[in-house]
């Protein structure tokens, strides 16, 4: 097994390009198209673009709802491509097209709005074209990223955010003995790779979170604060955005607790995304750096891809050799807590890549998990556990009391909402509860995800937000029996949806028994009142199933799982 250890370069050998230099007040030069490319020719590669931008103070409701007319508006007549969340509070998107017209977006994108001449782009051109997205998708969403903050409600950015380093900058500050680095990913991102300053430096505490959610609740323990305590924090993320709001937390937390305090809080601007193009060695990460888009991982440019003999290693060993490195990095560099180790939860081989969509079975959990090659297709999926759930870890549920005012009063705006439309609070979910996916059951086999869609939608007049369509698969068949999760963007959303869906129903088949019974004569005034229209977009004149997801057996949950438009039928799969 392949255990060298990435180097450490000196900072000197740093090419840090004028493109990524910090933006001043006026917008930042976009990098140029690459001189290999022929921008009028009609054979352009794809461009893929990486950029978030928070909004403080966040847009009115309507100002929001403008903006993201806009910005698909102007996304589908360059068409760009890809997927983003935009929340009262931003835009998060990565999005593709060929080399000039990612760059008309951006341009035109600060003529939408003037809070985007401070946005990072972050631009990758000559991508083969297998990596442009299919289509474009924008969702409307409440945070852009899920700590449970209420968006408008969290902590000002303008006001707490913390400082942003250039990675050079950050790659020094590691090396401060009296500072503690703060990984604001998910453990099973760290996991596989993260940053370790060298010995005699930064102390590595781990927040070993299952999701963003966790965070404000870790931050608030005693434990933690002592961590921290007179420290100088050094925050990362992937590309810098689940560092804004983790950073203002702090400050926040801080401001308001004499007891507490800490030297600065920071934050590499762009993220372990750009660390490792500043340093092409690896600087002083290690392993993977776990992605969410179709590449999956990322590793540093200048690591070794060869074996012993010289050959390029394939992906099982490449795995079995990133693992090692970082299971020998723990060795020489302790850490004040550490990160679990990126092994396979089966045969405990270490191995640092996640393929074939494991997920830990405890229901409150279901992180991805390592399953090695070898184990992969004899394992039991309801049998998996994260390192997390395997030692029975359970993260601290305590958070810093001007968010429990936050969630309190955003409980009671849900709360009221719901009261509204559904006249009853007695079933409202519990603000984190995982229950956002709804189970559908005895389905026509040719139904379509864009009509459950409508269904859901039309339930509530349009009053949510559908976040996917998933097919539940038969592992015998490989194919769609009837059943499917429709996931909305939130629990409170799910109950409105249970609570109209089974009216709606309940009220259609009453009228078409009734119609059934006069066969000969008209249709009743009651019954023209109603069109039938969900029973007829369903296709269907049974009882469609449905209830929250949660009630179903955990091998359906656990990812026998397919998004498509059209479920995958048995047949198709020979
Ligand atoms: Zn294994
Ligand atoms: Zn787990």
């Amino acid at each position: 097994m392949g255990t060298d250890v990435v180097h450490v370069e000196d900072t000197r050998e740093v090419v840090v390009h004028a493109w990524q230099a910090r933006p001043t007040s006026n917008s930042a030069p976009l990098p140029s198209i690459p001189t290999n490319q022929n921008a009028s020719s009609s054979v352009c590669s794809t461009s893929i673009v990486l950029f978030y931008q928070y909004v403080d103070p966040a847009w009115t409701p309507s100002v929001h709802k403008a903006r993201l007319k806009e910005i698909i508006s102007l996304a589908t007549s360059l068409h760009v491509t890809g997927r983003g969340r935009c929340a009262r509070e931003g835009l998060n998107c990565t999005l593709t097209a060929c080399a000039e017209n990612i760059r008309k977006f951006c341009e035109a994108l600060r003529e939408v709005d003037p809070v985007f001449r401070e946005t990072d782009f972050k631009i990758t051109d000559n991508l083969p074209a297998t990596e442009r997205f299919k289509a474009l998708t924008l969702r409307k969403v409440d945070e852009l990223v899920a700590y449970g903050l209420e968006g408008a409600k969290a902590p000002s950015l303008r006001e707490y955010g913390g400082t942003h380093l250039e990675a050079t900058e950050y790659h020094k500050c590691l090396q401060n003995p009296n500072a503690v680095v703060v990984d604001v990913r998910n453990a099973y991102e760290t996991a596989v790779g993260h940053i370790r300053p060298p010995p005699g430096g930064a102390q590595l505490v781990d927040p070993r979170m299952r999701n963003s959610g966790e965070f404000a609740a870790w931050l608030n323990s005693e434990e933690t604060k002592q961590k921290l305590q007179g420290k100088e924090v050094l925050m990362y993320c992937t590309g810098g955005i689940r560092c804004e709001r983790a950073t203002a937390l702090l400050n926040k937390m801080t401001s308001e607790d004499d007891g507490f305090k800490v030297q600065g809080v920071s934050h590499v601007r762009g993220g372990i995304e750009r660390y490792l193009k500043t340093f092409p060695s690896g600087g002083y990460w290690t392993g993977m750096n776990y992605l969410f888009d179709r590449r999956q991982e990322q590793l540093p440019e200048n690591h070794n891809l060869v074996d012993l003999a010289g050959k390029p290693m394939g992906s099982d060993q490449l795995a079995e050799a990133i693992a090692g490195e970082v299971l020998s990095r723990r060795e020489t560099t302790a850490a004040a807590v550490e990160p679990p180790q990126p092994k396979c939860c089966v045969c405990a081989r270490p191995y640092a890549l996640y393929r074939g969509q494991f997920h830990c079975a405890m229901r409150e959990c279901k992180v991805p998990v390592i399953v090695c090659p070898a184990c992969a297709p004899k394992c039991s999926r309801s049998l998996l556990r994260c390192p997390l759930c395997t030692e029975g870890y359970t993260a601290p549920k305590q958070r810093p009391a001007f968010l429990q005012n936050a969630a309190m009063e955003a409980d009671a705006t849900a709360k009221s909402e719901t009261e509204f439309t559904q006249g009853s609070t007695s079933h409202v979910g519990t603000k984190f509860s995982p229950n956002r996916r709804i189970f559908f059951g005895k389905l026509p086999l040719h139904v379509r995800a864009s009509t459950l869609r409508e269904f859901v939608v039309r339930c509530c007049d349009g009053a949510v937000n559908v976040e996917r369509v998933l097919w539940a698969i038969d592992p015998s068949t490989c194919g769609f029996y009837g059943s499917a999760f429709v996931e909305l963007s939130s629990d409170v959303e799910a109950e409105r949806v249970l609570s109209q869906a089974s009216h709606v129903l309940d009220k259609q088949l009453a009228a078409l028994s009734r119609c059934k019974k006069r066969k000969r004569r008209r249709p009743s005034a009651g019954a023209e009142d109603n069109p039938l229209w969900a029973l007829k977009l369903l296709g269907t004149e049974k009882r469609v199933k449905f209830g929250f997801a949660a009630s179903i057996s955990s091998s359906q949950s656990d990812g026998c799982t397919f998004e498509s438009e059209i479920p995958p039928l048995p047949a198709s799969c020979k």
